[in-house]
């Protein structure tokens, strides 16, 4: 923000704030995060509590794009429920062959970290307490935190089960509190109410207000302003970039860029020429522009259901249960969503970690289990040449509402009345719950036709275009 503007001061505050105007622009004024106290002067701890958690900034109380993102959610959810984990380290996820889903902070001390094969992660801290995933729970106290974001703001975009955008844009009046205030006694009720803790990030975009929330955690409250944001993010690698991963970041290197103060010296027209599309976005945000809204309730861009198995499988015999079980579970996602979906994508992951992806367009959008099924086993059928595969799934993208989803299949007689018997068994599951009825490909086989691995990975079911957030 340019120097010697005069910024409106935030007048309608109540009780503690009542009896004073903020100084939007004061570096010296900031508040407790603890008690949320006032702490008009230079301190280091709370004149009222005695609390260090000081927040402090010159654009404090002027910012209003934030940031929530849950610390080690799985992890917190699981030690909040047991306290005898609490002071250990904890990793949640599948068997021996499974991947680490998260892993507590005591765990990543001993570096253990996401997304690691789980063999690794236990060579890493063989102490850790492994629990398997218990995702309704966490659907569940994801959906409480959720509930706390949107009594603050309508303008809440869920990213993943835990962490989300906020924009508190006009809620001062609302709350009678900047937004700074606002989130920092969400992070404590959050605390209070849930028993678990939230990182918060705040700055006047999106892009950085994510990088904010990731800054320090955990308990981290992290503001980044308008007149930094080049100079911090000058020093900062390009990886901290919406895209920039492991492959481009290394394309990058080999043009001698690492830093992100390198992009910022480069002009537009010179990173599109030679990145394309991504050049512009890496014009944008190199310099702090990010013109991107906060969008509550952003669609979802696929559904999907995945399982990474115990031993590694190349033979339809094992494979096709499991590809009917998984099209069962994304089915019965779809319809509770009330969404269908118009390709079907198959994912495969080879013993050697490569990923195959193979997808068919549908005629019509369909959310049946066997409409998902019968189009996963084409496309399987020519992946099964004795390849050794680790990790199997499939999901639908182009995603619609339901209304248009598998009209009357007049030629093909087989599919409308699998079709049928699929709604009537849907009808029967409703009534008794759960699977009450199973079908002759997944009866009888492991835990009900379901797959005898570990549990599933813990990849969000909703998928966003830029990977990274
Ligand atoms: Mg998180």
């Amino acid at each position: 923000m340019p120097a010697g503007v005069s910024y409106p001061t935030i007048c309608d505050v109540p009780h503690m704030f009542a009896a004073m105007t903020l100084p939007v622009n004061d570096p010296m004024h900031g508040f407790c995060r603890d008690c949320l106290a006032p702490q008009p002067r230079a301190t280091t701890r709370c004149a009222s509590c005695g609390s260090p958690r000081l927040a402090r900034h010159p654009e404090l109380y002027s910012l209003e794009i934030a940031h929530i993102d849950c610390d080690a959610f799985y992890a917190a959810v699981e030690k909040r429920d047991n306290p005898a984990l609490k002071d250990r380290p904890v990793i949640i996820g599948g068997g021996k062959r499974g991947v680490v889903s998260t892993c507590c902070y005591i765990a990543r001390i001993h570096g253990v970290r996401s997304a690691m094969p789980m063999f690794k992660a236990l060579e890493a801290c063989p102490e850790a307490v492994v629990v398997k995933p218990d995702m309704e729970k966490y659907v569940r106290v994801g959906r409480e935190v959720r509930e706390m974001m949107l009594a603050l703001t309508p303008l809440v975009e869920p990213i993943s089960i835990d962490e989300a955008f906020l924009d508190l844009a006009g809620t001062a009046r609302l709350h009678g509190r900047p937004p700074a205030l606002v989130l920092a006694g969400f992070a404590a009720a959050v605390e209070g109410e849930i028993g678990i803790t939230v990182s918060a990030g705040l700055s006047y975009c999106k892009f950085l207000a994510k990088v904010a929330s990731d800054f320090r955690k955990p308990r981290g409250f992290s503001v980044i302003g308008e007149a930094e944001a080049v100079g911090f993010l000058a020093e900062q690698p390009v990886t901290l970039i919406w895209g920039v991963g492991k492959a481009f970041a290394a394309t990058l290197e080999r043009d001698g860029i690492r830093l992100i103060g390198q992009l910022q010296r480069l002009e537009r027209g010179e990173l599109m020429r030679r990145y394309g599309a991504m050049g512009d976005r890496l014009f944008h945000l190199s310099r702090g522009m990010d013109e991107r809204r906060v969008h509550p309730e952003q669609d979802a861009k696929s559904v999907s259901a995945e399982t990474t198995f115990d031993t590694d499988l190349a033979s339809p015999t094992d494979l096709v249960p499991i590809l009917r079980a998984l099209s069962e579970k994304v089915s019965a996602r779809l319809k509770k969503a009330g969404i269908a979906g118009r390709t079907v994508v198959l994912k495969l992951k080879t013993q050697d970690f490569k990923l195959r992806t193979r997808n068919r367009q549908l005629g019509d959008p369909t959310r049946l289990a066997d409409r998902i099924f019968q189009t996963g086993l084409q496309l399987l059928e020519k992946e099964t040449d004795g390849t050794k595969y680790r990790l199997l799934g499939i999901g639908v993208s182009d995603l619609s509402g339901s209304e248009k989803a598998d009209p009357p299949d007049l030629v093909d007689v087989q599919s409308r009345k699998r079709a049928m018997a699929e709604g009537a068994i849907d009808a029967l599951c409703e009534k008794f719950g759960g699977r009450a009825v199973e079908t002759g490909y997944t009866f009888g086989r492991g835990h009900r036709g379901r797959p005898t691995g570990p549990e599933e990975d813990d990849e969000p079911e909703v998928r966003h275009p830029w990977g990274r957030i």
